[in-house]
């Protein structure tokens, strides 16, 4: 009897301790936030722990309770739920899936774990059911921001790069066309200027958004940078073709967009097309050659498409030799400097000269600036040969001073990747002080578009230019941007009026009417004007006329080397 007491006792005493030990569980489970099944084929025997309430709105009693399980996930997912739940697989003891439930909202994770007998049946297994939305919307979120411009929901750059790839390898197997295509909105720098950051976004995504509806199986579309989207067409004779886009984009840009604070915008589009393999086998060859032939679009008026062709290529390939042999010409400094004069309007008296960069080939071939300084500023090579120009140009200037005691001006070009330089201005300031020159000797011509560029810091620059003493002139005036209530705010002293208003100013009433009307303006605004690319003695008398106060061009004369720059000053 004693005996069997003790043995109760015993019994009541271990279930206390599995009574403490189910609770442990329990706890543990619950504190996991997840729902457990447990089951034993052999024995029917089926349990759920944990949160099983948060997952499922019934109990799980039995094995078709079980079955029921599978309606809360989303129909995509359900066979690869059902395979983890019911059918094991040889030497898969774990399993792992992520799975979307019917809501299209929240994420599960379902682990699986086997244990198996001897004969290798199934004895237990146990499935474990975890909340992971967070987790995977982070996921999301991530993928997106690496894979898509959060902006216009098109592919970024580097993923249309990735993209593209892939798709010239299956064009490569199918020996299929694939189109690369090079979208910029014209003139996007005055919608922004115009309406602010702000706005030119919204003019980007809704730009974007329209474009988004071209992508489908054939076509990729990204936001490549900024205001420029790209596209690649598999296959561009079959379902969607490049003239069924440009005729779509034509149709819907010739309609205002309509922004949110209630205006509407209109703008054109230029266009690049480079096509596999004509225009090149690779990726970024075919992105570039798309680019360089949206900038011939750009260049022959905008609003218009180009293709890569033969005759591209072959320009390309030039320039491509250019730039070799340019880094050479850089290395050994292989430039000299001719000068332009120029001559006051009303006395001709030699007002000045500008300094100009010539470049004689290895073959001794003449290349002109207009060509290899745009491949220089591509390079950044423009530092030094810009450094170069201004330290030679100086000193060259100062020997005249020297030798002929004339009162006058040295022009030079300064390139917009000068500009950006933060050391520029004390560049300028100490080789002017080196030289013993006087700050007011010195005329710093910029081309408009680099005060378009970044009109602050150039603005302060040129400021700080002027208070120093040195002069400032706006070249190619009316090429670019500006207009002439534009010109009110520049700290500049010398408005240059491009030779393409020269050019025709004797034939064209309205070039001589705008002419006179800057000319006037630019007067009143404080600015001496020069006349460039004068070549007829009737040009320089109409400019006389219309009060333009230098004369520069051929007519006067050519830009010459230095020495013949000296018999000029020996007659002054
Ligand atoms: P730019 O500053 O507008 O220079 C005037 C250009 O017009 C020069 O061409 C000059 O030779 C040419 N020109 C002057 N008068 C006449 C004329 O009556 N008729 C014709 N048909 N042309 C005339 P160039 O020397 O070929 O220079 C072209 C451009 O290269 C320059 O245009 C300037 O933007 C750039 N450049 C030249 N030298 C430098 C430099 O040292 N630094 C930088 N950054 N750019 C330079
Ligand atoms: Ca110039
Ligand atoms: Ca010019």
């Amino acid at each position: 009897m004693d005996d069997l007491l003790y043995q109760i006792d015993m019994l009541k005493a271990a279930n206390k301790t599995l009574d403490a030990n189910d609770k442990i569980y329990k706890l543990i489970c619950n504190s996991f936030k997840r729902a457990f099944i447990y089951y034993k084929p052999s024995t029917g025997v089926l349990n759920s722990y944990g949160n099983w309430d948060d997952y499922f709105d019934f109990p799980l009693n039995d094995y078709s309770d079980l079955i029921r399980t599978l309606d809360i996930f989303a129909d995509e997912d359900k066979d690869a739920v059902r395979s983890l739940f019911f059918i094991e697989k040889e030497d898969l003891h774990e399993q792992v899936y992520v799975a979307k439930l019917k809501d299209g909202k929240r994420f599960v994770e379902l682990h699986s774990i086997v244990n198996t007998d001897l004969s290798g049946e199934v004895s237990e297994k146990l499935i474990s059911i975890n909340d992971v939305t967070q987790k995977q919307n982070l996921k999301d979120e991530l993928m997106f921001m690496a894979y898509y411009d959060f902006v216009t929901g098109l592919y970024n750059r580097n993923y249309f790069i990735q993209k593209l790839k892939e798709l010239l390898d299956k064009a490569e197997k199918e020996k299929t066309i694939v189109s690369v295509m090079m979208i910029d909105i014209d003139d996007f720098h005055k919608i922004n200027d115009g309406l602010g950051i702000i706005y030119g976004d919204e003019v980007v995504q809704d730009f974007g958004i329209f474009l988004r509806d071209f992508v489908c199986d054939t076509v990729i579309g990204s936001r490549f940078d900024g205001d420029i989207y790209a596209f690649a067409i598999y296959d561009p004779a079959g379902a969607t073709s490049i003239d069924s886009i440009y005729e779509k984009i034509k149709e819907r840009t010739s309609k205002p967009f309509k922004l949110t604070n209630g205006s509407e915008i209109s703008f054109t589009v230029s266009l690049g097309i480079a096509e596999y393999p004509e225009a090149g086998s690779g990726a970024l060859e075919l992105v570039n050659g798309a680019e360089i032939v949206m900038l011939k679009a750009k260049e022959a008026g905008k609003n218009t498409i180009r293709y890569f062709d033969s005759l591209v290529l072959n320009e390309f390939k030039n320039s491509v030799a250019i730039e070799n042999k340019l880094k050479l010409a850089v290395n050994n400094m292989d430039f000299y400097l001719n000068f332009q004069p120029q001559y006051y309007s009303s006395n001709k008296r030699l007002r000045g000269v500008e300094a100009l960069i010539r470049w004689k080939d290895a073959e001794g071939k003449l290349v002109s600036p207009a060509m290899f300084i745009p491949l220089a500023e591509k390079s950044g090579s423009i530092i030094s040969i810009g450094d170069w120009v201004l330290e030679t140009s100086v000193s060259k200037f100062m020997e005249w001073k020297k030798r002929y005691d004339y009162d006058m001006i040295l022009s030079v070009n300064i390139s917009s990747i000068q500009y950006k330089r933060p050391d520029f201005v004390t560049k300028v300031i100490s080789t002017i002080n080196r030289n013993d020159m006087k700050p007011e000797e010195l005329e710093l011509e910029i081309t408009e578009s680099v005060l378009i560029d970044d009109i602050k810091t150039v603005v302060e620059k040129m400021e700080e230019l002027r208070d120093f003493g040195v002069k400032i002139s706006i070249d190619d005036f009316g090429t670019g941007f500006s207009s002439l209530s534009y010109l009110k705010g520049l700290p500049a002293d010398t408005l240059k009026v491009d030779k393409s208003f020269i050019d025709s100013i004797l034939n064209d009433e309205s070039t001589r009417i705008i002419t006179q009307a800057v000319i006037e303006m630019a007067g009143k605004l404080g600015y001496e004007t020069v006349a460039e690319g004068v070549e007829t003695e009737e040009q320089m008398e109409l400019l006389k006329s219309l009060g333009c106060d230098i004369i520069q061009g051929y007519y006067l004369s050519k830009p010459v080397p230095d020495t013949e720059i000296e018999e000029i000053l020996l007659r002054v």
